[in-house]
């Protein structure tokens, strides 16, 4: 009932003139055999535009990375919601650790953004997670509740489509490491507990991904488990093949 969601994160990396003939390169080999699974590159903001242009209707989607809490004006160097679906977005990384580590996101600055998201009709993954102190000290679900609550208290939901969450422990972020499948299962349920207190109607449709490290040799594994419904995948995505070896897995 929850189509599983491979949403890769190229992060800062790639020129957009490479973007072009990278995805041709994933259109050719998918061929028209696009899996079950849904596929979504987010991509950063430059490359929108002219990716958009060459994979037409076929079974790629795009997103970017982050967006603007404000929807235009004197905000130099911010990209608003409405220019990155006028580019060919339709989905916008929200919160990832990245922006809370390097940019000072707050879960407040979370929460304007998912709020900015959905006046845009684009569908944010919002990105949570605990980083190894604070697993260490047995603070996983206590920070990932709350880091929930912070972005999504009052954040109404008509559609279970309207949203992603990406549990991504901090730890296992761009590092090799990776929750083992077991861990990354009760995050996810817990997650998934705090959309069911959230949005009682809504929260056994709305997909829960894992990230952290996800590549094709432990793609399979993770993606079994009850409450994970796909990855949000940065290294591995950047690579063709190792993109479509976890598709596939996902499929
Ligand atoms: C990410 O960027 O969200 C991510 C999970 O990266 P990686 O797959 O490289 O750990």
């Amino acid at each position: 009932m929850r189509r599983p969601l491979i949403a890769g994160n190229w992060k800062m990396n790639k020129l957009p003139s490479e973007a072009t003939g990278w995805l041709e390169e994933l259109l050719a080999s998918l061929g028209g055999a696009a899996g079950e699974a849904q596929l979504l590159l987010n991509v950063p903001a430059t490359h929108l535009a002219p990716m958009s242009r060459l994979k037409s209707d076929g079974p790629v989607e795009l997103g970017a990375q982050d967006l603007s809490a404000h929807d235009q004006g004197a905000y130099t160097g911010e990209v608003s919601g409405a220019m990155l679906r006028d580019a060919g977005a339709r989905y916008v990384i929200v919160g990832h650790s990245e922006r809370r580590a390097y940019h000072h996101e707050d879960d407040e600055l979370v929460a304007a953004k998912l709020r900015a998201a959905q006046r845009n009709e684009l569908v944010p993954i919002l990105c949570v997670g605990e980083t190894e102190r604070e697993r260490d000290a047995g603070e996983a679900e206590g920070v990932v509740l709350r880091q929930m609550e912070g972005a999504l208290a009052g954040l109404e939901l008509i559609d279970a489509n309207q949203l992603v969450v990406a549990y991504e422990p901090v730890w296992a972020i761009g590092t090799g490491r990776t929750a083992t499948a077991a861990d990354a299962q009760q995050m996810s349920r817990t997650v998934r507990g705090a959309l069911e207190r959230l949005y009682p109607q809504l929260a056994s449709g709305i997909r829960v991904l894992y990230g952290g490290s996800m590549k094709p040799a432990n793609a399979a594994e993770l993606l079994a488990q009850e409450d994970i419904d796909g990855g949000l995948i940065g290294g591995a995505s950047l690579e063709v093949d190792d993109l479509l070896a976890i598709y596939q897995a996902a499929s």
